[in-house]
This record gives C-alpha cells, sequence and structure tokens, in this order.
C-alpha cells in the first residue's frame, strides 16, 4: 500500500515516566490524499508528524512508508521529500522572491509566480499592480499575516514535496481566505500526501480520512461523513 503506516506504536519522550505521547497507534495515511490529524493541545498531534517522517523513533511498533520499514536511510531521503508549514510563517526581512528562492534557488520567476497563485496568493497578486519583477523584488514590502502564510505555502509547494504537512497552517486566516487555501489544497491532493494538522472543523471539510487523537491514543478515525454519524 502507497502512502504512511503505523503500527501498534509507542512513544515517550522520558522513559522514567509513565506517560506516553503516542501510544497503540493504529492507522494508514494514504499517498496523494488529505489526511486531517485532529486532537486538543498535547494530544500528541506533532509527536505523530515526527514518528511518520523519521525525526524520532517509536519505542515500540513499526512505521512503513510504502510498505517498507522506515530505517534511518529511507528517513533521511523521506525528510527532503517533506515541506512543513507551521503556524508561524517564517520570513526572512527580504523581499518575496528571497523567501521563495531559499526553497528552490533554480526557479524561474515564471514558477514563483505560478506556486504564489497556487497558494491562493491571487488577492496578494492583485493588490499589487505594480507586475512581477515589483512583487518579487520588493524589499520593503509589508505583508499581512495572511499575505505571509500564503508564501509560506508557495514556497513549501515549489519544492514539489511528495508530502506536504500544514500544521495549523490556516489559522491565521479569515473565512475567505482560508476558503481560498482549502481550494489549493484540493487542487494539491492529486499531485502530493497532504497532512493537515487542524482544531477548526472548517479546514478539515475536504479531508479524505480524519484521525482524531486524545492523550496519545487514536480515539477515532474515518471519514468526515462516518465521524459526524458516530458522535
Ligand atoms: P500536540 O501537537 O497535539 O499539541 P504533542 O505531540 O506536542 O501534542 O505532545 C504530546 C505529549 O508529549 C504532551 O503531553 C506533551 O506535553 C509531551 N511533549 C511534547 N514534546 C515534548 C518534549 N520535547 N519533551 C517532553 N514532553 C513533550
Ligand atoms: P493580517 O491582516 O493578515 O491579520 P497581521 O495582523 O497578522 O496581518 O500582520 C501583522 C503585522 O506584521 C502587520 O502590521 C504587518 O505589516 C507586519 N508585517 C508583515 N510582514 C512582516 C514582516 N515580513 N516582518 C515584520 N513585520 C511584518
Amino acid at each position: 500500500a502507497q502512502g504512511f503506516e503505523l503500527r501498534d506504536v509507542y512513544y515517550r519522550y522520558d522513559r522514567e515516566q509513565e506517560t506516553y505521547a503516542l501510544q497503540a497507534v493504529n492507522l494508514r495515511i494514504p499517498s496523494h490524499r488529505m489526511t486531517a490529524v485532529v486532537g486538543r493541545s498535547g494530544a500528541g498531534k506533532s509527536t505523530l508528524i515526527d514518528v511518520l517522517i523519521g525525526l524520532v523513533q517509536p519505542e515500540r511498533g513499526q512505521v512503513l512508508v510504502d510498505g517498507k520499514p522506515l530505517g534511518a536511510g529511507e528517513a533521511c531521503e523521506l525528510r527532503r521529500s517533506v515541506s512543513y508549514v507551521s503556524q508561524d510563517p517564517f520570513l526572512f526581512h527580504e523581499s518575496v522572491r528571497d523567501n521563495l528562492a531559499i526553497a528552490a534557488p533554480d526557479a524561474s520567476e515564471a514558477q514563483m509566480w505560478e506556486a504564489l497563485r497556487f497558494a491562493a496568493a491571487d488577492a496578494f497578486v492583485k493588490r499589487l499592480p505594480e507586475g512581477l519583477d515589483t512583487v518579487l523584488g520588493d524589499r520593503g514590502i509589508r505583508l499581512s499575516g495572511g499575505e505571509r502564510q500564503r508564501i509560506v505555502l508557495a514556497r513549501a509547494i515549489l519544492r514539489d514535496p511528495s508530502v506536504l504537512v500544514l500544521d495549523e497552517a490556516t489559522s491565521a486566516l479569515d473565512g475567505e481566505r482560508e476558503a481560498g487555501i482549502q481550494e489549493a489544497l484540493e487542487r494539491l491532493r492529486g499531485r502530493m500526501t497532504l497532512i493537515v494538522i487542524a482544531h477548526r472543523l472548517s479546514t478539515i471539510r475536504g479531508a479524505d480520512q480524519i484521525i482524531v487523537l486524545d492523550n496519545g491514543a487514536v480515539v477515532q478515525q474515518g471519514g468526515y461523513a462516518q465521524l459526524s454519524e458516530e458522535r
């Protein structure tokens, strides 16, 4: 099966402690689909991502990627093909071009433009009628939180990753802008595996699968309709 699989995974940060950050976790994350991971703060969402991409090794259990156990060598290669967008978009105090070129030094301006449009940055593009070079090259540009978030998303897309992790990445956006990002994710789903960490239900409406974590354990797993029925 293409994608990730966790089999009976346990992880704790401190072996002296009784509490596990992840316990008895069994799940599948199919490739080229959108999987949402939901749960309150401390539920284990970030730890789950770290285990998936081999940043940390489970104490017990197995991580499989495309059916094969995730060893140290594979994890290194996997992490190169993962783009991660956090809830605090990090941009340097330089131009949009500089911020995009960090991820993809060889990208042409046309590719940068395309990635910006893809990241639902149309409004941003329209706001700046001066044209391509000014928008990409202006170092004094003032960006709103929403714009920054979309530039970070564009940067992640430019790397053409096989896995894109969005960690509460749309939390700074208002409803309309968030809808724009959702559209972008719909289009991206055919190209890469999407893992969306979310608190808000609106963010995950389009997800193929929702995994609900609580206290390090998977308490629910299924489609949107399935989960609403169970509740
Ligand atoms: P979430 O991402 O859902 O907020 P985390 O995966 O960050 O949850 O945390 C899961 C559990 O592991 C929590 O109890 C948290 O306190 C603990 N934890 C997370 N990171 C560390 C760390 N670096 N050292 C010790 N405990 C940690
Ligand atoms: P939004 O309108 O999307 O909610 P924010 O309120 O999050 O925007 O914007 C936060 C503030 O940070 C804004 O006043 C913005 O001008 C400023 N800002 C934008 N980009 C940068 C940057 N690259 N470095 C420092 N400050 C910035």
